[in-house]
């Protein structure tokens, strides 16, 4: 029953979906096996794996340790504090089930939402594995956010437990985290949660009597425990994550238990190519989408090593990722686009510095991966260089160029072609028609979304029909909100989000578009292009530039200014031209990474830039108003 193409392989994936689907489940762990692979009785939900009882730490962990508990399962790694230490299958074994024996002394039940607000240490990962054993639904918040944000995700989640630390560290600086937290209880309405401290000794603490433990005590306590895995059905929830807020108040994405596991165990294999025994280092945070599937779970699902990073890609300088595929022999790397291009503004020889002959593709998502960082990587290290496109409601990639069937080669510009189970069609963004190849239209997905995938907005049925499912009210369509583009061999271009489309003098322009254009302009490092509205044209498009080190002409910003209209001009055409370039040093971007469009747009126009809450550098946005009265 082996493919011996992709096509085909991807054609009974949506021809005969139970089929494909239920051969995929088998390699996983089943405490008893499911009934129904598909119940689509309630459309546009869809129950995976219905009847059937599994756990997903057991399938990560334990399901391991008759072949390798003596192998690397969880590697950490710290340039904050210089801690690095390796956990074997056994040892991550021992440590999630001392954590889950500590969580139920605090009375954490299957059902039970535990919230996870760490900074990248072993114990975060312990905490998520550990609500996976008790069948907990755990909800990580970004250790990055402050109390508002966190506050918000607090009275949705309703957690029983927090689990913290007293203080995170980024680029060498402590930032506590435990008085982030009281002011975020304090902001909250849900009656005060328990408290978790892990404390890594970096930042004093006060303890609330009776809500706040510390962690070595209770670690202390249950160090020997046995705690058994809590069997749960396929449809159990396994967490809650929130959207990123790009386009504005996070989503809850609510993901089920047996889906999951068996869609990232097939992506891991089809789509990176990892095997049992090999390792695999992602840059994410476990805060993020990324973080979730391809930091723990696929990894882990897999029987992989996974290496825990928490630092910056540049400190203690620009080749601190290579050393550790060095020195940890890593096979397979994930990051994103944004780090590719801090790194392009460093020198390409530390690319090269360390022996990454152990490395096999370096994978990139989570925004468009504009062609010349794309390149410079790729043509730097002489690795694949791999886009993949996906969304935190999905949890794994829709399109990209799986590993597994290498006649599907990756076309710069496109993250790929459709994956399994995913029915990609580009439809036109009025009536849903699907539109001609070539032809510019909404990225949406035929129901069923394949297993893995949001099962709804947590607590809120209607928001996700309504938001995902409500663009054409005649047809069962999920709706991503990006723009594409599929040319005849299948492959999709994504021209942005719905929402960054402007209207000059009556041109439909993507920002995206425009943006691409600068960008593959020599002396531009970065860009941001919106919409701004102009009492004439309707709307006309400015353009934040970040421009490269030593890249200014002799006649400063204003040559730099005419050099890139005039490259815009040659490429797209004078409509699409920006009608004004400011300069900046920094753009403002949420925490993972993705321009913040609509903030910028907003303090163009003189409006409140909104909910703020996922905003990286607030003085990047601060640089946007100066830039104008400037300029
Ligand atoms: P929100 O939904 O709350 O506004 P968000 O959409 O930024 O936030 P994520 O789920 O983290 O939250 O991001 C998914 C989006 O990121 C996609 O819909 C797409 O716009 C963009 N994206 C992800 N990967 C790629 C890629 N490889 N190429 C282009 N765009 C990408
Ligand atoms: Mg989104």
């Amino acid at each position: 029953m082996h493919d011996t193409n992709y096509a085909e392989f991807y054609r009974r994936s949506v021809e005969a979906p139970e089929q494909f689907w239920a051969d995929q489940a088998r390699a996983i762990d089943w405490h008893r096996p499911w009934d129904q692979v598909l119940d689509g009785s309630r459309k546009p939900f869809a129950r995976w794996f219905v009847g059937g009882m599994t756990n997903l730490c057991h399938n990560a962990v334990d399901r391991h340790l008759p072949e390798r508990a003596g192998q690397p399962a969880l590697i950490y790694v710290s340039s904050e504090t210089g801690e690095e230490r390796t956990y074997s299958y056994a040892e991550l074994h021992r440590e999630v089930q001392t954590m889950a024996a500590s969580l139920r002394a605090l009375g954490v039940e299957a059902g039970d939402r535990v919230l996870i607000y760490m900074p990248m240490i072993p114990e975060a990962v312990f905490a998520m594995l550990a609500c996976a054993r008790l069948g907990a639904v755990h909800s990580v918040v970004f250790g990055g956010f402050a109390s508002v944000s966190l506050a918000a995700r607090i009275d949705d989640a309703r957690p029983r437990v927090i689990v913290s630390a007293d203080a995170g560290s980024r680029a060498g600086k402590v930032i506590p985290y435990k008085p982030l937290l009281d002011e975020a209880l304090r902001l909250s309405t849900h009656p005060a949660a328990q408290v978790l401290i892990v404390d890594r000794g970096l930042a004093p603490w006060d303890r609330v009597a009776g809500r706040d433990r510390s962690y070595a005590e209770l670690r202390a306590t249950h160090a020997n425990d046995a705690v058994d895995c809590v069997w749960v059905d396929s449809t159990h929830p396994s967490y809650i994550l929130y959207t990123s807020g790009t386009t504005g108040r996070p989503k809850g994405v609510q993901r089920d238990t047996g889906g999951y596991a068996v869609a990232l165990r097939m992506s891991m294999e089809v789509i990176f190519g990892g095997r049992p025994g090999e390792t695999y280092f992602s840059t994410s945070d476990i805060g993020w989408v990324v973080g979730h599937s391809y930091i723990v779970y696929a990894p882990l699902l897999t029987g992989m090593a996974t290496v825990l990073y928490e630092g910056t890609p540049i400190r203690p300088d620009a080749a601190v990722l290579w050393r550790i595929v060095e020195q940890y022999r890593v096979n397979l790397m994930f990051s994103a686009p944004t780090a590719m291009r801090v790194l392009r503004r460093h020198d390409p020889a530390l690319l090269t510095r360390h022996d990454l002959s152990s490395l096999r593709a370096i994978f990139l998502a989570g925004e468009p991966l504009d062609e010349p960082t794309g390149r410079w990587v790729a043509e730097s290290m002489n690795k694949p260089v791999i886009d993949n496109y996906w969304q935190t409601e999905t949890g794994w990639p829709i399109l990209a160029t799986p590993a597994q069937f290498p006649e599907t080669r990756a076309r710069f510009g496109s993250p790929g072609v459709a994956m399994p189970g995913y029915q990609v069609c580009l439809r036109n963004e009025h009536d849903g028609a699907p539109v001609a190849a070539g032809e510019k239209g909404v990225l949406a997905i035929d129901w069923p979304l394949p297993p893995g995938c949001l099962q709804t907005v947590w607590g809120d049925d209607a928001r996700f029909v309504n938001t995902y499912w409500g663009t054409y009210p005649n047809l069962q369509v999920y709706s991503t909100f990006d723009w594409g583009r599929q040319d005849a061999d299948g492959y999709i271009y994504i021209l942005g989000r719905t929402d960054d489309v402007i209207n000059v003098a009556g041109h439909r322009l993507g920002t995206r578009e425009i943006e691409e254009s600068v960008s593959s302009h020599a002396a531009v490092a970065e860009v941001a292009v919106v919409g701004v509205h102009d009492a004439l044209k309707g709307q006309v498009a400015w353009a934040f530039v970040v421009p490269k080190p030593g890249q200014l002409p002799s006649g400063g910003n204003d040559a730099l200014e005419q050099s890139i209209a005039a490259h815009v001009d040659a490429q797209l055409g004078a409509v699409a031209r920006p009608q004004r370039i400011y300069f900046v040093s920094a753009l403002p971007k949420t925490r993972s990474g993705k321009l913040l469009r609509r903030a910028i747009q907003a303090v163009c126009e003189g409006r409140d830039p909104g909910d703020l809450t996922t905003l990286e550098d607030p003085i990047a946005l601060d640089q946007i108003p100066a830039a104008i009265a400037g300029a």
